[in-house]
């Protein structure tokens, strides 16, 4: 099995140089046809020599995965579906830390959706394959957890894509916890903002987590991207009902962290508040939020919800919806009801891979 090139920052690609004896030069070079011009073979790398690249290939590939599958929404939402190859969760239990070999690895699917919005175009991204966070509303959480994406998978999404050179934006809102896989998607972002990667502004890239803690504070000191928290419910017991996470990270304990960052700049904060009719839409709902963000620059987007089968709620009807936004944005809270996109391609997270899987 050949290592990836991808995924590697510029300190590790020095280390690839330096160890085939090529000149340290090479590493930004190598850099520049991996993240700029998005090379798919070593052998397209041709400011190397001839030499440099048959000794490169000898170990090593560029590691762009393909997609395996595509639909395409009527609104021009595009979902991908792209094969993984992911560290078993045996494997992981067991401690491994990336020097696996070929059996300890479980074939997975993960999605990557385009959105696009007159000029910009938004890649929505995965982070692992399954979830372990078991959301109960969430299809991604019900396939359970097949493994943690390497950065070469993650930034695989954004080269494999038809849209790569004309996307504007990225949301880490795919399958998967992206805080419960810190250290590949903090890669994977280094490789987006580097002057010798994506050179993307961090402002280009949200983060959404559904309160990690220990490793929310960790992105919020090592990292200027936007962040989305997955709030769903104010109120402790019921936000446990439907999200476990709750049991070891209480909301509050995330807002009294994000509380102590500074939100009034650059850097955004928003909440997403996925609207279950009869269980967390009423006025008792909107007034414990209310008071809960109280002090907080933020935003707050309210989502319909796509019914999943073996799940009891509906979405809200778009009267409570509309109230429940009304309430909200007269507190001073900026509130929108996201705009449903892709509908006709299943775009509820998981669902074609999870479809794929089965
Ligand atoms: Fe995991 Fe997010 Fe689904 Fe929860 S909502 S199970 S964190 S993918």
């Amino acid at each position: 099995m050949k290592i990836k090139l991808l995924g590697k920052n510029l300190e590790e690609l020095k280390k690839v140089v330096a160890d085939e004896g090529l000149p340290g030069f090479t590493a930004k070079q190598i850099a520049g046809w991996l993240y700029v011009k998005k090379v798919r073979t070593i052998d397209e790398m041709t400011n190397l020599s001839k030499a440099a690249r048959a000794a490169l290939s000898e170990k090593y590939e560029v590691g762009v995965t393909p997609y395996g599958g595509l639909q395409i929404s009527s609104d021009g939402t595009k979902k991908y579906l792209f094969p993984v190859k992911c560290a078993h969760r045996r494997a992981l239990n067991a401690g491994c830390n990336g020097s696996l070999e070929e059996a300890d690895l479980e074939e997975g699917a993960v999605e990557a959706v385009m959105i696009p919005d007159d000029d910009r175009a938004t890649l929505c991204v995965s982070s692992q394959s399954g979830c372990r966070m078991g959301c109960r509303f969430c299809m991604t959480g019900r396939q359970g957890f097949h493994g943690h994406l390497s950065a070469a998978d993650i930034i695989s999404q954004f080269i494999a894509v038809d849209e790569s050179d004309r996307l504007t934006n990225a949301v880490f809102m795919g399958m998967g916890e992206p805080l419960d896989n810190y250290d590949n998607v903090m890669r994977a972002i280094e490789i987006l903002t580097a002057d010798w990667g994506f050179a993307w502004s961090p402002k280009r890239i949200t983060v959404s987590t559904i309160g990690v803690l220990p490793n929310l504070k960790r992105f919020l000191e090592e990292s200027r991207c936007h962040l989305a928290v997955s709030l769903h419910d104010p109120f402790g017991p019921e936000r446990l009902s439907m999200m476990p996470v709750q049991g070891a990270w209480p909301i509050q304990e995330v807002l009294d962290l994000i509380k102590q960052y500074d939100f009034t700049g650059q850097r955004r904060v928003s909440f997403e508040y996925t609207m279950f009719a009869g269980f967390n839409d009423t006025k008792q709902h909107a007034d414990a939020l209310i008071r809960m963000l109280r002090g907080l620059e933020c935003r707050m987007n309210l989502i319909r919800f796509h019914k999943i089968p073996d799940f009891p709620y509906e979405t809200s009807s778009g009267v409570i919806i509309e109230n429940f936004k009304q309430r909200l944005n007269n507190s001073g809270i900026t509130t929108t009801v996201r705009a449903s996109r892709g509908e006709d391609i299943l775009a509820a997270c998981g669902m074609l891979a999870g479809q794929h899987m089965q």
